[in-house]
């Protein structure tokens, strides 16, 4: 027997607090860094499945499970909901108005668990250390640097592989990876162009930004479409656009919120400058009075996925869950930040994804050309991972993984 085959042995005897645990975040979602019945949750379970149980990076939680001498492995999971309102009508639907686990969060912590307490309980037939570790805030690109600028690079055992999954609109029953960019990276970007305001009767005496504005937003369509290799991946969209308050006054200043992602650090770099020089060269031409303001937020590094690390967990994906239910992974346009804690350590990782969409209605979709419209993704309201198979596969999957990197017990 091998060793996943031995510690899984124990999988359906667990499903049924996983499944509990699951149902339970869903209906209590928190939105990010405000964590904390979920950090609560998690806290709890590790220690009682005997992990040393830090907290790390305000609700951040760490589980370290040391067995003996051998590879050490890190398993992430995030915990953060969104500002969503529910609209499945799931009998564990969110009772937080105005607030979803939209993105499965809740399944990577209730996976997580499960992978947790199968490992603890099957020390067994395996060697070394298992951490398992529980992020705040991945939504707003802030929870793994919260946890990194908190310590966790000196508190716990530096890993040799680090490890992570995301559940996305696949076929549920299957898993998908891929060597290199997964998930893109993200910058946004606020960007302030200054006018000078007058009355909505006299543009003679203004510098409008409104005008400005719009201009900007044409503009920055040829960043991509223009400047971008053919064939090479860059996306920029302007998601805001806000200026003055009323038809009869010209405001003096107008604001845009930009979202740019990319897989590439040269072509970021290139997309991110060719913004700059587009507004500052549109204010110009406007006349602007003064310099535009340039504010980067919520930015979120590349998902690039070691090779080996990929090739090997791959392997035991395939070995264990047949070759038909593992595939190749597209490339995503989302990001993650969970890539900040492999490169502070400076090990390797892979980010794989599990299906959590109804296979037959996945496959309906597929042949008419409609997956896009027809299943909710992540993010939407009425995205509703199925939780058969998808609560067992995501154990499954860490614990496999897990496992093709520790030492046999
Ligand atoms: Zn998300
Ligand atoms: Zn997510």
């Amino acid at each position: 027997m091998s060793s996943s085959d031995a510690v899984l042995a124990g999988l359906d005897a667990e499903l049924g607090w996983v499944r509990d645990a699951y149902t339970e975040l869903h209906r209590h979602p928190e939105v990010s860094r405000q964590e904390h019945a979920t950090s609560k949750i998690v806290q709890d379970k590790l220690a009682a499945f005997g992990c040393a149980v830090h907290r790390i990076g305000g609700t951040g939680v760490v589980g370290v499970l040391v067995n003996g001498d051998g590879p050490t492995v890190l398993a992430r999971a995030d915990m953060d909901a969104l500002p969503v309102t529910e609209g499945t009508g799931l009998p564990y639907a969110s009772t937080v108005p105005g607030v979803m686990h939209a993105c499965g969060h809740d399944l990577h912590v209730a996976t997580l668990l499960g992978a947790a307490k199968l490992m603890a309980d099957g020390r067994d037939a395996w060697s070394g250390t298992y951490i398992a570790l529980f992020q705040p805030a991945e939504e707003v690109g802030a929870g793994s640097q919260a946890m990194l600028d908190d310590g966790l690079v000196t508190k716990v055992p530096r890993p040799d592989v680090a490890l992570a999954q995301h559940v996305m609109p696949l076929p549920a029953g299957t898993v998908a990876t891929t060597e290199g960019p997964v998930l893109s990276a993200g910058d946004s970007l606020k960007i302030t162009v200054h006018g000078k305001g007058a009355h909505g009767s006299m543009p003679h005496m203004s510098v409008d930004p409104v005008v400005l504005a719009a201009s900007i937003v044409l503009r920055l369509q040829t960043v991509v479409s223009r400047e971008v290799k053919p064939g090479e991946f860059a996306v920029v969209t302007v998601g805001a656009l806000n200026a003055g308050t009323t038809s009869n006054i010209i405001p003096d200043r107008a604001t845009l919120l930009l979202n740019v992602r990319t897989y590439d650090s040269q072509i970021r770099l290139g997309v991110l400058a060719a913004i700059e020089r587009i507004v500052k060269g549109e204010c110009a031409a406007a006349g602007s009075p003064l310099e535009p303001d340039f504010e980067y937020y919520d930015q979120f590094p590349l998902t690039s996925n070691d090779p080996s690390v990929t090739a090997r967990v791959r392997a035991a994906f395939t070995a264990h869950f047949g070759p038909d239910a593992v595939h190749a992974a597209k490339r995503q346009t989302a990001s993650e930040d969970f890539s900040r804690i492999p490169d502070a350590f400076g090990v390797p990782y892979t980010f794989w994804l599990i299906g959590g969409a109804d296979p037959d209605a996945y496959r309906a979709a597929a042949a008419q050309g409609t997956v896009a419209q027809d299943i909710p993704a992540n993010h939407s309201p009425f995205f509703a991972p199925l939780m058969d198979p998808t609560l067992s596969v995501g154990v499954r999957t860490h614990v496999v993984a897990a496992l093709s990197y520790l030492a046999d017990g």
